[in-house]
């Protein structure tokens, strides 16, 4: 069993659904006060199981869609990507949520909001489950958890693509690493 590999338990399951109806809760306020309604884009494939959790809980109606992203890696270059998926609806004059699973150095955030500013989104938000503390360039608008700078799986999060089933989040026995 998957659960078998976990060391401990960073952040329950019933931790993480109580926080989303927090988080909808603040979102769909912010968004109110704006009269507009946001296309929730979820960055795949780590979001998933955090972005399924809070769209249940909005109440006002809301388009979703999804992106891919991935970094190039082996260069200096920091911050450029490549989009694996795009989305399909138009972000022209839309405001944008995005749904990221953790912020970590927040490069990625940057280049995607970036891009959908180019694509025209009039006001692009990000929603993270989880944020590593960090010295960077961008913060979340709403965040789920901070999490201490450890590898997390669990719920969206995988580690080589394992373990995003799991229904909350921890933290992988140093074995699974040997
Ligand atoms: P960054 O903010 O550095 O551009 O990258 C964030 C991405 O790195 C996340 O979307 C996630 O895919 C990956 N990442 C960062 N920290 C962790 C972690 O602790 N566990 C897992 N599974 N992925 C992580
Ligand atoms: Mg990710």
């Amino acid at each position: 069993m998957i659960h078998d590999d976990i060391q401990k338990v960073l952040v329950t399951e019933e931790e993480i659904e109580k926080r989303c109806v927090e988080l909808a809760q603040q979102i769909e306020a912010d968004y109110k006060k704006t009269g507009q309604t946001p296309i929730v884009v979820g960055l795949l494939k780590g979001s998933i199981s955090f972005m399924a959790e809070l769209i249940k809980r909005f109440e006002s109606p809301i388009e979703i869609d999804f992106m891919k992203v991935s970094s190039y890696e082996g260069t200096e270059s920091i911050g450029d990507i490549r989009i694996d998926l795009d989305m399909r609806i138009s972000a022209k004059e839309r405001p944008i949520l995005l749904v990221e699973d953790i912020i970590d150095t927040g490069r990625t955030l940057v280049e995607v909001k970036k891009m959908l500013k180019n694509k025209g989104a009039t006001d692009v938000k990000v929603v993270s489950l989880l944020d590593k503390p960090h010295e960077r360039a961008i913060q979340a608008d709403y965040v789920g958890f901070v999490v201490p700078n450890e590898f997390v799986v669990g719920y969206g999060l995988d580690y080589n693509q394992k373990y995003r089933n799991l229904p909350y989040v921890g933290v992988l026995k140093p074995e699974i690493y040997e």
